[in-house]
């Protein structure tokens, strides 16, 4: 959020401050000139995030169609005294970061839908625009070009100017950082309103600002993400642990071993050692066409709490099975071992499907508490 602390300040009267906000929102949508547009009534998901917790009013929700139109709103912002801007992904924050009480918030998904593979000293990059979501990006990198990000997030319902603010952090993040390492180029639109390149060669201060600056330093309009060859499936395993000491253990174990001898992914997350629908033993199966997990197999020992360790081997269809199984032969990794050998959920999925179907997993979780 670039922050104007003036806030707008009016009469006591409810009523017809809405008033002089509309015709204040209207008047500056006809001096702006923007190719996009600005609501000034329908401003409803503007003022709302995924947490559920703030919900603050804008004055309006600007939707702009370009970098150009990014900069004129930044522009009147820093003539007024009195207003605020905050750039809007796709609203998945959870404590109001992309609000604006009573000021404008851009809403970067509205923005030209720009995505082209550009070659930098041969390497391949996407340049999206900010407001892409992360499912477009791999859906157009794939199928189109052959090619994948090397960083992700989990979910990819998210922007890619929205998880640049942050970090962008998965199962892939041991090895190549988080995303906000994976990017060579940004365009950024500065609290001036002042549309700079930065990388960090160029404007270095700027770049490295705009990355994980949660939108205070400027908003990514445009980014060159580095890409790799796409694998063509991957093979998924989850292994379910009762001591954290076991979990934690094998996770750095195989965070460290040699690239050419480990899995591309490894993640891991806490459920509860009961039957709830979200975050108890069915939260575990890999796919929902997949038999349940059988909680059976958990010793009576077991505490109120398990731990699932989630890894993925990515390889090409012309690899030999016996490649693949000598990586992801879990007994010979020297692990734990104590309730995995009994509990491993395996599957061979094709390298876009285990991306999106964590969005589709996690859809369910979220369901009963989506509101947007
Ligand atoms: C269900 C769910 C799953 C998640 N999974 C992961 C995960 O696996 N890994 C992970 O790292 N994070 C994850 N997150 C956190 C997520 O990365 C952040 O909340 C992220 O900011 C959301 O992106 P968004 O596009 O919705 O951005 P918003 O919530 O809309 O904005 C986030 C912040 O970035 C700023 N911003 C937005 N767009 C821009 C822009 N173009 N330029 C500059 N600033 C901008 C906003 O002003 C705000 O401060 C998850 C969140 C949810 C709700």
């Amino acid at each position: 959020m670039i922050a104007y602390l003036e806030r707008f300040v009016h009469g006591n009267d409810v009523e017809s401050r809405q008033a002089d906000e509309e015709d204040d929102c209207s008047s500056l949508c006809d001096a702006l000139d923007l190719q996009g547009s600005i609501d000034c009534v329908a401003t409803g998901l503007a003022g709302k995030d995924f947490g559920g917790v703030y919900s603050f009013k804008p004055l309006g929700f600007v939707k702009p169609a370009n970098s150009d139109d990014v900069a004129r709103v930044v522009k009147a912002a820093l003539r007024s005294s009195n207003l605020t801007v905050a750039a809007r992904g796709n609203g998945h924050s959870i404590n109001g970061q992309a609000m604006a009480d009573r000021g404008l918030v851009m809403d970067m998904r509205s923005m030209e839908d720009h995505f082209q593979v550009v070659r930098i000293n041969g390497t391949p990059y996407a340049d999206v625009s900010g407001g892409a979501l992360w499912e477009d990006v791999l859906k157009r990198c794939v199928l189109d070009f052959g090619l994948a990000p090397r960083s992700w997030t989990d979910y990819l319902s998210l922007t890619v100017g929205g998880t640049l603010s942050n970090a962008g952090v998965s199962g892939q993040a041991f090895r190549y950082g988080p995303q906000t390492s994976n990017v060579a180029e940004l365009e950024v639109v500065t609290g001036k309103g002042d549309i700079i390149i930065c990388s960090e060669a160029q404007n270095p201060q700027l770049f490295f600002a705009a990355l994980g600056g949660l939108g205070q330093f400027g908003i990514i309009t445009r980014a060159k993400v580095e890409l790799q060859p796409a694998p063509d499936k991957v093979r998924w395993i989850r292994v379910v642990y009762t001591e954290f000491e076991e979990f934690s253990r094998d996770a750095e174990l195989l965070v460290t071993r040699q690239e050419n001898d480990s899995f591309d992914y490894v993640e891991g997350f806490v459920f509860l050692n009961s039957d709830d629908p979200s975050n108890g033993w069915p939260s575990v199966p890999l796919d929902p066409q997949q038999a349940p997990f059988d909680p059976s197999r958990i010793p009576a020992t077991a505490g109120s709490v398990l731990y699932c360790l989630e890894v993925a081997l990515h390889y090409r269809d012309t690899d030999h099975p016996s490649t693949v199984d000598a990586v992801t032969n879990l007994p010979t990794l020297q692990l734990s071992l104590n309730l995995l050998q009994r509990s491993s959920l395996k599957s061979n999925a094709p390298y876009d499907h285990k991306l999106l179907s964590f969005f589709f997993f996690l859809f369910l979780l979220v369901g009963e508490f989506w509101t947007l």
